[in-house]
């Protein structure tokens, strides 16, 4: 007797494609989720790197000879907080989206 778990791969390779499928995959801008930003006081920040390494979406860039050493690419930000709570000196926190 068949196995329960083959029976659905059977019945996806007998079917056939009717309609358009999507042959062009982007990044979803990620921005839209946020309902919080994270704000930086750069006069606190050590340029340490750390927020950069555990932000998720990978959108922080330290730029040590910039006065505002932390740079964030809003675009794809989703204001998880990660950064806020890895920072370790406070310097980083989370208010409110305005769009
Ligand atoms: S809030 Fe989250 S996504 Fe945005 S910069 Fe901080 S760690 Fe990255
Ligand atoms: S973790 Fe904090 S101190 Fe370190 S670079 Fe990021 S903002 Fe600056």
């Amino acid at each position: 007797m068949e196995k329960q778990q083959e029976q659905p791969m059977k019945m996806l390779k007998k079917r056939n494609v009717l309609g358009p499928v999507a042959t062009d995959f982007t990044a979803a801008n990620t921005g839209n989720w946020r309902i919080e930003r994270p704000e930086v006081d750069y006069s606190r920040c050590s340029k340490c790197r750390t927020c950069e390494r555990y932000c998720p979406t990978n959108v922080i860039e330290i730029r040590p000879d910039d006065q505002e050493c932390v740079y964030i690419n809003f675009d794809y930000c989703k204001g998880c907080g990660i950064c806020t709570n890895v920072c370790p000196r406070q310097c980083i926190q989370l208010i409110p989206e305005v769009r």
